[in-house]
């Protein structure tokens, strides 16, 4: 019989290599199986860089997760020797009735958070960049930034190891199930390991492993484009903060240029369906490009543009767009991390924590709001 671990890792990307950190550093012996390599860049963390925030436009309730996970990626950080997380601020534009200006204001009242409100004028006399229409207003938030993705998930990996845990690279999970002792078992295309606990962190690849739940996820193909122009205030040494618009033809966002890539931009809103994750599409589609490209033109002031580098990357979409993250209503020793809708990658080292938390009996109360009971699914009510 395989040797047995305390727990297995499926997945380890974004959330499975936070998992794997905080299994390790619980002292459980703990293995992490990963169908291609260490940060790579195949699923959804990938691509230089993420916005970290905490007054959450999508919903008050993550504001203390946002929180514990800034603490969380300072303390991952403290143990590096590389930067992976930058305070640049993040400023927020909309209309006022905006789903994203009423929802920082919101979050920012419930719990206080320091959220300077700025007309257009004072946007753009500090960012003399942007151009901001006169009914649109500005929400600054200081404790914002960015966090370098693909160092952050091959750091998680590093100091999980360093704790004791092992990781597998380039080992397709193709099937689990649980046996009659309990036993979680991975059937790899290889081998088979077991434990006595799991987490399934697979990403776009999720319903794979847990489509016998029924939570109708949809994969997404994002698109993330690099632009140098011919403005030395885009640089983030010269004071441009992560900026995000939420206008009536969608969602943009982007960073500061941090290096000779420019800055980089991408849309929040929509995406193509993706029926396979393995075999999504990785070229840059005109319409996409074109989108991105007229956001620019819209909104930033310079004579001259370049597109440097493009990258093909997925969101799973639940269907309110909140995360999934709860224990198996069969298993409960088996828990999983879900359908990030586009914004999880921030909160990894919570919900890396909480998902081991969940099948160790230390579950975090504040992410009770992301469990199955608002889907209605019932335990019992998956497979057999
Ligand atoms: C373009 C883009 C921009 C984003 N911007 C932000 C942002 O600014 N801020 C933010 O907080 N979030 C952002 N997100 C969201 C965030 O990056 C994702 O929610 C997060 O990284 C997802 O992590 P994950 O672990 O769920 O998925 P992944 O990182 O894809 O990890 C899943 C892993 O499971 C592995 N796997 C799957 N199936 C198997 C199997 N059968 N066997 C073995 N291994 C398997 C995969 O290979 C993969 O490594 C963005 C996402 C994208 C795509």
């Amino acid at each position: 019989m395989a040797e047995r671990y305390d727990l297995i890792v499926c997945g380890v990307g974004g959330i499975g290599s936070a998992a794997l950190l905080a299994a390790a550093q619980a002292g459980l012996r703990v293995l992490g199986i990963e169908q291609f390599g260490y940060a790579h860049d195949r699923g959804s963390s990938h691509g230089q860089t993420r916005i970290i925030r905490t007054a959450y436009f999508e919903h008050p309730d993550y504001v203390p997760l946002a929180q514990e996970s800034w603490r969380a990626w300072e303390e991952i950080q403290r143990r590096s020797d590389t930067l992976l997380l930058r305070s640049t601020g993040l400023i927020q534009v909309g209309l006022p009735e905006s789903e994203v200006v009423r929802g920082v204001l919101a979050s920012a009242r419930r719990y206080d958070l320091p959220v300077r409100e700025m007309t257009s004028a004072e946007v753009e006399s500090r960012w003399p960049v942007f151009r901001i229409d006169p009914n649109e207003v500005g929400v600054f938030e200081e404790q914002a930034g960015y966090l370098r993705v693909e160092r952050c998930v091959a750091q998680m990996i590093a100091q999980a190891k360093e704790s004791g845990a092992e990781f597998l690279a380039n080992q397709r999970v193709v099937s689990w199930n649980v046996e009659d002792n309990g036993d979680v078992v991975f059937r790899t295309t290889t081998g088979e390991f077991r434990a006595l606990r799991a987490v399934l962190a697979a990403g776009p690849w999720s319903s794979q492993l847990i489509g016998d739940l029924g939570l109708d996820l949809r994969v997404v193909r994002k698109q993330q484009q690099w632009f140098q122009m011919d403005r030395p205030d885009v640089h983030e040494a010269n004071g441009l903060s992560c900026f995000l618009f939420d206008q009536p033809d969608g969602v943009f966002y982007g960073f500061p240029a941090i290096d000779s890539l420019g800055v980089k931009v991408a849309e929040h809103s929509g995406g193509d369906a993706v029926s396979d994750p393995t075999m999504v599409d990785r070229e840059l589609h005109d319409v996409e490009y074109q989108r991105v490209l007229d956001f620019v033109r819209k909104r930033f002031r310079f004579s001259r543009i370049r597109l440097t580098h493009y990258s093909v990357c997925m969101y799973t979409k639940s269907v309110d767009e909140h995360f999934i993250v709860d224990r198996h209503p069969q298993f409960p020793q088996v828990s999983f991390v879900c359908g990030l809708s586009g914004h999880g990658f921030k909160f990894a080292p919570v919900l890396g924590r909480h998902a081991v938390g969940l099948v160790s009996g230390r579950p975090n109360p504040h992410c009770r709001f992301l469990g199955l009971r608002r889907l209605a699914i019932e335990p019992g009510a998956a497979r057999n």
